[in-house]
């Protein structure tokens, strides 16, 4: 079957298994020659994509055991974030980190090790996985945890499916007053002004910045910042306080089917990031959302990615260690805006220490998100903007890479040889392969 990722590039052949039972997979792997295991299909490129078989564990969605001493919640890997929240929210409970769309699983979570606008304060999801069971390439399962298995362990928080299948993870919530966000939206009017705010901002649970990745000179990098802290009971009025904990309306719009190449080109972008940022502009200052369109803001429109054609588009989401954050990114905005090859969607955010993981993307700097259609100009673009991460010791996040180099990869992973020793040791490396895997040799 026709398999790609949220990108839709690149397209690979690969035959799908759905198990719906835990049972099912030691079976699986031993009668399977290759696999990989695949949740939502969020990842970018081909992360998800079984260089042999590709196991779907959409079938495997039961939540097992919530502790609300604990606030531990033991779900199937494939159970849906947008069920966990529907779920929790309500009683008074979400996830501690959470990435830009509720659409994915909890496993294919804790495989990218996903982080959300609040990892400067609360790190990666990883961070508040206690337990996993996974089942490796000899068949059997095995609980891990810090403390049990925890080389198994660490090398799977973030370890791309390539350690093995989990089929169950126990992870820690957070407790909530309200289901609103008090959020405040600040406008820089440069890079520098935004980088001030996030300093400035610090002590905020969640904060990020929308890009206007088209301003050149004196407003490179112009933005919006917003910070945001679940909303106290004490802080709603009117209807909101009659209703704290109001679920989430499901969403309705859709594009049907992949538009025109043309629907993007510069002056697209261009009006379309001119319009963002004076409506924010006009916007600034304090205000209470929900946290559906707080967090999920992209997900009120199903299947958004068709607007770049079937061509498809990648992500290059890169990470810059601190103190060389505003010269890097700044010559990447710079780089891009004179390209004249605009980025969509661009987003900048502040990231803290972090060793969750063996392979973990997030270190302490600035992380910035640039989606561009896929072409050979965009891919161009994409190596020069690889050259100056290189540069500054940075290093690109594998859930959204569908394109980089070995090189790369292997400078800016520093842990990526144990995790390839690792892999040989226990016979994954032979038994789980993605597309991506073979593409880098991870
Ligand atoms: C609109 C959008 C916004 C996003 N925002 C963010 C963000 O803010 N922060 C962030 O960190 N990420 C973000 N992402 C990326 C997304 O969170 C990750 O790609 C996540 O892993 C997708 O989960 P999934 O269930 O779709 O996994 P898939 O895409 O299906 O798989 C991703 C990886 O996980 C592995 N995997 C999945 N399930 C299992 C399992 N049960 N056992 C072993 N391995 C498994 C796969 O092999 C693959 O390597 C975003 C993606 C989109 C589309």
């Amino acid at each position: 079957m026709k398999t790609q990722g949220w990108g839709n590039y690149p397209v690979g052949e690969a035959a799908w298994l759905t198990p719906t039972k835990p049972g099912a997979i030691g079976r699986i792997i031993g009668n399977t020659d290759t696999l990989i295991a695949r949740g939502a299909g969020r990842a970018y490129g081909d992360a998800a994509i079984g260089a042999g078989a590709t196991l779907s564990m959409l079938g495997m969605d039961r939540m097992i055991a919530f502790d609300p001493q604990s606030l531990e919640l033991t779900v199937e890997a494939g159970v849906m974030l947008d069920d966990v929240i529907r779920t929790f929210q309500p009683r008074g409970y979400f996830p501690a980190s959470v990435p830009g769309t509720k659409f994915v699983t909890v496993g294919g979570m804790v495989a990218s090790n996903i982080h959300g606008k609040n990892h400067h304060k609360a790190g990666t999801f990883g961070s508040h996985v206690t337990r996993i069971r996974l089942v490796g390439a000899d068949g059997k399962s095995t609980a891990c945890s810090p403390t049990e298995q925890s080389e198994l362990f660490h090398a799977t928080i973030g370890g791309m499916g390539l350690t093995g299948i989990i089929t169950e993870v126990t992870f820690r919530m957070q407790k909530v007053e309200t289901a609103f966000m008090r959020n405040e939206l600040l406008v820089a009017r440069n890079l520098d002004e935004a980088m001030r705010i996030f300093e400035e901002s610090l002590g905020w649970s969640y904060t990020v910045s929308w890009i206007d990745g088209l301003a050149r000179g004196n407003a490179l990098g112009r933005s919006l910042v917003i910070r945001s802290e679940h909303a106290k009971l004490s802080e709603l009025d009117g209807w909101r306080a009659r209703q704290p904990l109001k679920p989430a309306p499901h969403a309705f719009l859709n594009v049907p089917f992949n538009m025109p190449a043309m629907t993007l080109n510069t002056l697209s972008v261009s009006a379309f990031n001119q319009l963002v940022y004076w409506n924010g502009v006009r916007q600034e200052g304090p205000r209470i959302d929900h946290w559906n369109s707080n967090f999920f803001p992209l997900d009120a429109v199903h299947h958004w990615n068709r607007i770049y054609g079937a061509r498809g588009f990648f992500q290059h989401q890169c990470v810059i260690p601190k103190a060389r954050s505003r010269a890097a990114i700044g010559e990447i905005l710079d780089r891009v805006a004179r390209a004249g090859n605009p980025s969509f969607l661009s987003v900048l955010k502040l990231m803290g220490p972090d060793e969750a993981g063996l392979m973990t993307f997030p270190m302490e700097g600035y992380t910035l998100t640039l989606d561009f259609p896929v072409s050979r100009k965009s891919f161009e673009l994409a190596d020069a903007l690889d050259a100056i991460v290189l540069a500054h010791g940075g290093r690109l996040y594998l859930t959204k890479d569908s394109r980089q180099s070995r090189a790369m990869v292997e400078a800016g992973y520093e842990n990526l040889p144990r995790f390839r020793d690792l892999r040989a040791a226990s016979g994954a490396a032979r038994k789980f392969k993605s597309l991506q895997s073979e593409r880098l040799g991870l």
